[in-house]
């Protein structure tokens, strides 16, 4: 079969969109030393790294510093989009956060909290959130260190929950979150609850930047391994599904230019890149 080779396809204007935790970033340790190869690649064919994340702004700000990355992001799940000042031109609207501006396409997390706590008042259900707990309980349920833990609780359009009754009533929290256009959408550690918006909706919107910046069709590499990332692999050119720490990969509806990679994390990320892009 004939190998698709997104970056011969065209190559200036390959993007690749990518998940963090548990793609990108190692679902224990949240390190990304083993995809090292293949992030070096990116930079050195010019090839835009947009993370796309349940991570709040700040955390992934933290993490584009971190491996020196200067490009956009889509953070909370597609809540919104982050965008370095000056990147497009165009792009001046928005909150400012750091050297980035934010535009954000879902209700604000006070909004979502306060519903949170009237289904729990009202049915009793068990479950927690970030909201209900301090940096040192956020660090406990997630293992991030005390300052990404902080970055983590700076939230404004999505709340990450720990489901703890039963399946069945899950189903009737999910109902009753849709009566209130609200979205429960799973990812690799929480639950989140959040507006009706995705990642895939969040990629679209910086692919009309970048069209509009490059002035034709753009080529598009994204890699998940949760639920949550699903709209953005259908919608990518080229998909690569991360296996979990089981080796199981999600399912989704296509199977052409689909690469599923046969280790979890960085490892598996770094192989799927190399797949399509070498
Ligand atoms: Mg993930």
């Amino acid at each position: 079969m004939m190998q698709f080779n997104a970056k011969r396809a065209s190559p200036q204007c390959t993007i690749v969109f990518t998940d963090l935790d548990g793609s990108l970033l190692d679902h224990t340790d949240y390190s990304h030393a083993a995809a090292a190869p293949a992030l070096e690649r990116l930079r050195e064919q010019g090839i835009p790294l947009v993370p796309a994340s349940s991570k709040t702004a700040a955390e992934i700000i933290a993490f584009n510093e971190q491996i020196d990355n200067n490009h956009p992001f889509i953070f909370e799940n597609g809540g919104g989009i982050g965008v370095p000042r000056g990147y497009f031109p165009y792009f001046t609207a928005g909150r400012r956060e750091g050297d980035y501006r934010l535009h954000t396409n879902g209700r604000p997390y006070t909004e979502i909290v306060n519903c949170l706590r009237s289904l729990r008042d009202r049915h009793g259900w068990r479950f927690s959130g970030f909201a209900d707990w301090g940096t040192d309980q956020v660090m406990a349920h997630t293992g991030l260190t005390r300052v990404a833990a902080k970055a983590a609780r700076q939230r404004l359009l999505s709340e990450p929950v720990l489901w703890q009754d039963d399946s069945a009533t899950l189903l009737e929290f999910t109902r009753q979150l849709q009566e209130q256009n609200l979205h429960l959408e799973r990812g690799g550690r929480f639950l989140s609850v959040q507006s009706i918006v995705d990642k895939g909706k969040a990629m679209n919107q910086l692919l009309q930047h970048y069209t509009e910046q490059y002035g034709r069709p753009i080529v598009t590499v994204a890699c998940g391994d949760s639920p949550n990332d699903r709209s953005m692999l259908l919608q990518a050119d080229f998909a690569v599904i991360i296996p979990d720490h089981l080796g199981r990969h999600l399912q989704i509806a296509r199977n052409d230019r689909v690469h599923y990679a046969s280790a979890p994390g960085p490892a598996g990320w770094r192989e799927g890149i190399e797949h399509f892009l070498s």
